[in-house]
């Protein structure tokens, strides 16, 4: 159809709809919403829904605007931490051409650095041997680097960073860790500080290398691991201090609150803009976390049962979680990483589901 048809169309849309009103009156009420009517109409017959890009997506639902459909995502680890970069990211984009979704949460296995002639941080002394690293995990930025590249800008990518509690106790042991806690909160309060200084450093190269923001994984902010009182005196800062590094350069900075007894009261003054936490696991749902947190929600999958549920009972999930917010400031995700070892129909299924929602 060319444009003079396309008007003369139009012409007669618009005639019909002055029959339509059978007086003066009518046409004074109704005159205003004549052409929006038209133009709606014209807009629904001739081009399909306006489809957003996932970027488009993702940034409307941080502003808390309208979004053609959620944008979903979700994770898990590909063991591949003694392979080099290349390797993860490829296993990353991989994964994420799979399944199609709107936000990569780049998974980031790579272990801390020992210091040098240790196996694992015991004693007081060995922790006094931890250092400020410029970059602690090379291999992550060189697969951050390949995967800017690889998505072309057509997603966000965010870097994922365990919290420094997470790595001294990877360095060490669980028992360690609340030993020190206990009976020497000063050093403590020391090692998470040096180790956040070189995760800042991580933060920033990754910023660098195109991530849109970091995904703070958090797991101490959790009754089973430490009350909260506890948490703001000794860990708190150590997280503050990672995402100070990229105050200004991200537009995307996650808060992942790991467990089922989490601290979200006294979370939701972090400085991100959206909080991901585990709503089966923790029995909060997303319309009660609405009202406590501003930002945008991340979750509304259940990541253990996941594996398992067939098409109506992720149908189901998916329709609550548009329930609760409307669609507005939630991606769709788990809460948590998936099962390594799940199968690609639950998530193939979640993801025609959602693009079809
Ligand atoms: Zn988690």
């Amino acid at each position: 159809m060319d444009q003079s048809d396309e008007l003369k169309r139009f012409l007669e849309r618009l005639l019909t709809m002055f029959h339509m009103m059978n007086s003066r009156r009518d046409f004074l009420k109704y005159g205003g919403a004549i052409p929006w009517a038209i133009l709606a109409g014209r807009g629904m017959s001739a081009t399909p829904r306006l489809q957003m890009s996932k970027i488009e997506r993702v940034k409307a639902v941080l502003r808390g605007e309208r979004v053609d459909r959620l944008p979903f995502s979700f994770w898990h680890h590909f063991g591949l931490e003694k392979s080099p970069g290349e390797k993860h990211a490829e296993a990353t984009l991989a994964f994420y051409r799979r399944f199609d979704f709107d936000l990569v949460k780049v998974m980031s296995d790579f272990p801390y650095p020992v210091p040098k002639s240790l196996d694992k941080i015991a004693t007081k002394e060995d922790w006094e041997q931890l250092e400020i690293l410029k970059n602690p995990f090379p291999e992550q930025i060189k697969a951050l680097r390949i995967i800017h590249k690889e998505l072309k800008g057509q997603a966000p990518f965010v870097e994922t960073i365990f919290q420094s509690w997470t790595v001294a106790e990877k360095l060490s042991s669980r028992e360690t860790m609340q030993k020190l806690k206990d009976q020497n909160p000063n050093l403590l309060k020391k090692v998470l500080r040096v180790i956040s200084e070189s995760q800042a450093n991580h933060a920033r190269l990754a910023l660098e290398a195109g991530a849109a923001g970091i995904f703070l994984a958090v797991a101490a902010a959790d009754d089973l691991v430490m009350n909260s009182q506890d948490y703001l005196k000794f860990v708190r800062e150590s997280d503050l201090i990672i995402l100070e590094a990229t105050k200004g350069r991200s537009y995307l900075n996650i808060l992942h609150l790991h467990g089922n007894k989490v601290h979200f009261d006294s979370s939701v003054t972090y400085p991100v803009q959206v909080i991901n936490y585990s709503v089966h696991g923790t029995g909060m749902d997303l319309a009660t976390a609405k009202k406590k947190f501003s930002g945008t929600l991340m979750g509304g999958l259940d990541e253990v049962k996941i594996a398992r549920l067939g098409e109506s009972e992720l149908r189901s999930e998916i329709q609550q979680a548009i329930l609760a917010t409307q669609k507005r400031r939630l991606i769709l995700a788990p809460g948590c990483s998936v099962p390594n070892d799940i199968a690609d129909e639950p998530l193939l299924k979640v993801r025609d589901l959602v693009q079809k929602s």
